[in-house]
Formats: structure tokens, sequence, C-alpha cells
């Protein structure tokens, strides 16, 4: 009897939790269905896209924008936060034109910023090859590569100035590689049938950073940039004009080496700080690259688009070791010749990572050139997110190389027989030996070893047609802001749109804003919203050194790192996401409480600033995991393992995603707020992205 009445008793709660779970299920799809309906959309309107057709959009409007008379000009100030390609080219065109402008940077000089680490190219629509190119192909292989998440009018913009950029670096003296008869030599990047790469040998960043820096370097001497080295901006200012709309005004930013915190007025604030690939701590960008300024811009209420598009490179020294603080890229330029493979039976894998055999002693037939098997119309040149997940695709399949198993190889002993050794030193000397000197193996001896690696952010702040955010006077540019890639982007295709938005689009656009503004008088940095911006950088900064806890800023930063990689990085699941998400709160709460910062506030102080850019790096990542979770879709750089083809490639659902993801900031500690801008194509036809042929 009592056996019967706990068979009862147990049955009565199975169903009762049964029935909870299905009422849970319908309360959480009613809430989605209400989210859906109720989330704000912007409008082509509000996104500032002007009419008519494709090719004509930017020259109409040129034609109709409002322009800024050169009296007027020298009335206007313009803060540019940051020196990297899209930074130093915006504060050199916007003082060329005559407006006043102040230019910080963090490095100690405009020459380190990041941008001096890209090595492989830019590109350009020239067509010198006479393969086939033109502006509209490198519109339509940009928004292919980027899985049809951009917005036309914007890529459209970015391959008709493209030329335009080739020339201006020219006529700066950028020494591009020449052909035997003088004309600029290209090359090939990936996603792309034609070559239209223009490079300078492995530096071309340096090198048109050179340009851009002699640019700013002629203005800095007229007196008309003051610069600012080696000064971080720590909040931006916001003042109500007489309608009540708030508008950037200025910035507080902390001397980097006396640690005094200073306010600067502006007319407008131009915002260039580069990427945040660094929140996943191990990352191909320089040590400074941070997201600090993004957050500064999100919670002004500038919102964060896309911010789960990152972009993790095929190419990269693969990791060794634990105590590890950088990653190294090797330019995607190197799969023009370089040939990817890895063993095809899984006893040689086994012997390589043993390190009883080398690449070298693998007989030809037993290689597995698969990017070659499986894409042979683009062969290693196939898109990065799709040339990293079949790296990671055979490393999971046990196919790996190096002592992990976390490697594969990259190959030149076809290209050395094809072309001599002194050819393949000519082109890509300066990377082979940055790989010997950091691997200790000569690569022309013995394969490369790859893998890939947190590289570049598609996702920042959302930007209008004119790369002004959605605070009035508040402008984004460069790596910073979301424009141009979609879910993913093209290699060769970050300097180009960095100089673009620098040199031929910012200059253009701000004007039609600071036409308005010509009646505004310089404003005292006195003023209340000024002093209270100060007040609160300073109570975050106390706050911070007042922990004097137990972890060091890195420990924790690395922790977050890993958690990224794991549970928001190549492979992601709605239950990775949500588990990702309370570990990143767990880190937040640890932050905290628990971080140790030596040293004093006012003074030069490397472990504080640190402290300051990993607090917003843990708020970034939370939001990458917030925005990934929501997409369920995989297109371009963002992979849901649960949407994928038959043969693992990404499955985009265009019927539901095809907007730009945008995050509003609700307040600390409060979920954010979606608004979508939908991309609705009118002039490309969206498809299944295909590399096969
Ligand atoms: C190893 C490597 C190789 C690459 N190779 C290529 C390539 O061959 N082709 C290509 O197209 N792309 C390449 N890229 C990508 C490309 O280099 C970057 O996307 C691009 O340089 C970013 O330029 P940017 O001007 O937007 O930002 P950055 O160059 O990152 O500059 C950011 C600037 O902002 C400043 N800053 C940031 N925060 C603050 C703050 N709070 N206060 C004051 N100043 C601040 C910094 O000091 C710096 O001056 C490569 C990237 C890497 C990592």
């Amino acid at each position: 009897m009592a056996k019967k009445e706990t068979i009862i008793e147990e049955a009565k709660k199975t169903v009762k939790k049964a029935a909870v779970k299905a009422a849970e299920k319908v309360v959480e799809k009613v809430e989605k269905a209400v989210k859906e309906a109720t989330t704000p959309i912007i409008t082509p309107e509000m996104a500032k896209i002007p009419q008519g057709p494709l090719e004509l959009k930017w020259t109409n409007y040129k034609n109709h924008q409002k322009l800024v008379n050169p009296a007027n000009k020298r009335r206007l100030d313009v803060i540019v936060v940051g020196t990297g390609l899209a930074g130093a080219s915006a504060a050199a065109s916007l003082a060329e034109m005559g407006f006043n402008v102040l230019n910080f940077c963090i490095q100690d000089s405009p020459r380190r910023a990041h941008s001096i680490a890209a090595q492989g190219g830019i590109n350009a629509a020239k067509n010198y090859q006479n393969d086939g190119d033109s502006v509209y192909r490198l519109y339509y292989d940009t928004i292919k590569g980027g899985d049809y998440r951009a917005r036309e009018a914007n890529v459209y913009r970015l391959a008709e100035v493209s030329n335009s950029i080739i020339d201006q670096c020219v006529a700066q003296g950028v020494p591009f590689a020449r052909e035997y008869g003088g004309l600029l030599d290209n090359r090939s990047f990936g996603g792309a049938q034609v070559s239209r790469t223009f490079y300078a040998k492995g530096q071309t960043g340096q090198q048109l950073l050179l340009g851009a820096y002699s640019a700013l370097s002629r203005q800095i001497g007229k007196g008309k940039v003051k610069m600012y080295t080696r000064y971080e901006m720590l909040d931006i200012v916001l003042v109500a004009d007489e309608n009540g709309e708030k508008r950037a005004r200025g910035i507080i930013a902390r001397n980097l080496v006396t640690g005094r915190i200073e306010r600067f007025f502006a007319h407008a604030v131009v915002v260039g700080s580069g990427g945040y690939g660094n929140t996943f701590f191990l990352s191909t960008n320089a040590m400074a690259s941070n997201g600090s300024a993004a957050m500064q811009m999100y919670r002004h209420g500038a919102l964060f688009a896309n911010p789960c598009y990152a972009q993790i490179h095929p190419t990269c020294i693969p990791k060794h070791g634990d105590f590890q603080s950088k990653l190294t890229l090797m330019s995607e330029s190197l799969r023009n010749d370089g040939r990817i493979w890895v063993p095809k039976k899984l006893e040689d894998a086994k012997r390589l990572q043993a390190g009883e055999i080398k690449g070298r002693d693998i007989p030809e037939e037993d290689r597995d050139y698969y990017l070659e098997r499986r894409y042979p119309a683009f062969g290693n040149l196939v898109p990065r997110d799709v040339a990293s997940r079949a790296a990671k695709e055979r490393c999971d399949k046990g196919y790996g190389v190096n002592n992990t198993g976390l490697a594969v190889f990259l190959d030149f002993s076809d290209a050395i027989q094809r072309l001599g050794k002194d050819v393949v030193a000519q082109k890509y000397g300066n990377l082979f030996q940055m790989y010997e000197k950091i691997v200790d193996e000569n690569p022309y001896e013995n394969p490369m070893m790859i893998f890939p690696a947190i590289h570049y952010t598609m996702g920042g702040i959302w930007v209008d047609y004119e790369l002004q955010t959605t605070v009035k006077g508040l402008f984004c540019i460069g790596e910073a802001n979301f424009s141009d890639h979609g879910a993913n982007r093209l290699g060769a295709s970050a300097l180009m749109q960095g100089l673009a938005d620098g040199y031929f689009v910012l200059p253009y656009t701000i004007q039609n804003y600071l036409s308005d503004q010509i009646g505004v008088p310089r404003m005292s940095t006195d003023l209340p919203e000024f002093a209270e911006a100060e007040k609160a950088v300073q109570d975050k900064i106390d706050k911070l050194m007042a922990i004097q806890g137990n972890r060091s800023v890195d420990s924790i930063h690395k922790e977050l790192g890993l958690i990224m990689w794991d549970f928001v990085g190549m492979g992601r699941t709605a239950e990775g996401l949500k588990e990702g998400i309370k570990k990143i709160d767990t880190i937040k709460k640890e932050f905290w409480t628990n971080v140790y910062i030596p040293g004093e506030a006012n003074s030069l102080n490397n472990e504080l600033e640190k402290a300051l850019r990993l607090a917003d790096f843990i708020e970034i990542g939370r939001l990458m995991a917030v925005d990934a979770l929501h997409r369920e879709e995989s297109c371009g750089g963002h992979f849901r393992e649960e949407y994928q083809t038959p043969e693992g490639e990404a499955l985009r659902q265009d019927d539901k995603f095809a907007y730009v993801g945008c995050w509003k900031y609700m307040g600390d500690d409060k979920e954010p707020q979606l608004i979508k801008e939908p991309l609705d194509y009118e002039f490309t036809e969206r498809k299944t992205r295909n590399y096969k042929n």
C-alpha cells in the first residue's frame, strides 16, 4: 500500500515538474515575441542613407551636404582621439581644411599606434593587373565576405574611395612595392579572385602610418594640430544645447606620465580608438589596444553594434606557453604562395605531436591540403572565418600538429621550388625572419606552424552614414566603429576603411554637423558638466586604488580571456554562452573586490592604466556574449554550432537576423536594450557564400 502511495506521489511530482517546465517554455516564447514586437528600429532615414542609385549615393551626398566656410573653420575646434591610420588621417585632413584639432594618443608618439603592426596590405580597385577588378567587384567581394551583414551604401562608398587612398598615399611618398615596369604591384588576399592588395613588403601599416604621420606633423608644425601624446581619454563630456539636446563637447583625459586628470573642450569629438580584440587577453593586437573609449561612448548613449562579430585570424603563430601575453600574426599575404595542410593519417599527426618527425618528413601523398580540397575555387585564399573554422575542424578531429595538436602547416616548399628561395625571401623575408626568431625553426626548411587567433573586431560603435554616433557631435572612425565589414572583414580592408574614414569620408560629413555649430562659442571647461565628468573619473580611480586585493590585473584578464576563448570564441552555443555570461559576472565581482594595483594614482602607473581598461573589457566581453546569444544564426566570424550546414558551413537565418544588432546601455548591472537596423538589401542578392566553385 505504502509503495503504491509513493509511486502516485512520485508520478504527481513528475507531472508537476513537466507542467512547470512547459509553462516556463511558453512564458519564454511569449516574452521573446513581445520583445521582438517592441524592439525599436533604426530606419534608413535615421541612418542618413542618401537616396538614389547605389553608385550615386556618395556623389549625391557630397553635392548636397552643408559646408563650413574658411573663416568659420578657424573658429571651430575638433578633438580627435587616436593616431592610428583612422585618427592620424582624420586629424591631418581636418587641420589641413582649417579646423583646429586637438589630437590624443596613449603612445609616446603618434607613430606607435597599433596600425603600425599591419603587415600585408591595403585593398583598392585600381585593376592594375587587368584581371577584371572594378569598384563594383570590390564592393561585392566585401559585402559577400561580410556574409551580407553590412550596409550596402557604406560598403559601396568604401570601394569607391579606395582608389583615391592609393593616390593620396603615393603622393605622400609611401613606398608601395612596384613591378619591374614601375607600376604599383599587387597581390591577392582572401575572399577575392583578383589581385588588388597594395603593399610595402610586410610593413604596409608602418609605411602608411608614416605617410599619415608626416601629413599630421606638417599640421602640428603649422600650429593647426595640438598633439597630446601619453594622454588617455577617460570620459566624454556632453553639454545640453538650448533645446536640451546633449552634444559631445569635450573629453576628460589622464596625463599618463604625471597622472594628472585634465579637461578639454571642442565643438565635436571624433574617436578612432581601434578595436577591442584584447578582451581575449591573448590576441594579435598591440598591448595598449583597448575598448575603453568605445565603452565611454556607449555609456553616454552611443549604440554598440554587433559586438559579437570578432575575427579569428587563421595564420598566427600558435600559443606556446601559459606565460605569454601576446600572439603574433603571420600575414595573410603568406597564403598567396604558402599551402596549408595537415597529415592525412592520424598516426602521422600523433608522431608529429610527439616530436618524432617533422612536417618535411611526411610525403606529398600523405598530406591533406584541406582548403584546396574543400574550396577548389579559392583554395588557400578563402576568407579568414572559413579558413579558421576549417583549421579548427581538422585539429578537433585529431589531425593538428605541434606538441599541443593545435596547429596546421603553412608550407612554402612548392613556392620555393617554383620561384626559388631568393624570390620567396624577397617577397616575405621579414615575415620568415620574424617566425624564425619566435619559433626557433627555419621556415624555408620546415613548414611554418599556424593556428587561429583573435585579431580584429568588426563590431563597434554604431554610426550613421556620416560616421556620427547616436550622440550628437560624437563621431567614430576606423576599427572602433561597426561600419563596413559586416560579420567578417576581408584581409587588407581594415587599412582601406581606416584611411577612407579619415581622409575621404569624415572630412566631408563632419562639416554637415559643424555648419550648424558656427555660432557656438568656445566653452569654459569650468562648466559643471566638465567638473562632474572629472569627478566621476576621479571617483572610479579612487575606488580601484582602494581595493588593494590579492590579484594582479593580468591574472584576472587572463582568466577573462580563457572564458572568452572557450565560451565566446570560434564555436559558440546557447548553453556555452549562458555559462560564459555567468562566469564573466563572477570575474567582474572578483575584479572589483580583489584586484591589486600598486603605486600611486597621481603618477605614472601602468597597472592602473591596465585596470581601467580591464574594467571595460569585462563589460565588453559580457556584451559580446549577450549579442552572440541573441543572434541565433551563424554568419561570418560568428559561428553558432547549432546553425551549420551538413558540411559544417555557417548557416545564416536571413528571415530573422538580417539586421545590425545594436545595444543600448541601460545602466550598470542592467541588461542592455536591443535596437535593430534592418539590412533590407536593394541592390545585392543575398546568397549562401560559396568559395567552392
Ligand atoms: C598584426 C596585425 C596585422 C594587420 N595587418 C593588416 C593588413 O595587412 N591590412 C589591413 O587592412 N589590416 C590589417 N590589420 C588590421 C589593422 O591594422 C587595424 O584594423 C587598423 O590599423 C586599426 O586602425 P585604427 O586607426 O582604427 O586604430 P589603431 O591603429 O588601433 O589606433 C588606435 C589609436 O587610438 C589611441 N587610443 C585608444 N584608446 C585611447 C584613449 N582612451 N585615449 C587616447 N587615445 C586612445 C591609441 O593610442 C592609438 O593611437 C592588422 C592588424 C594586426 C593586429
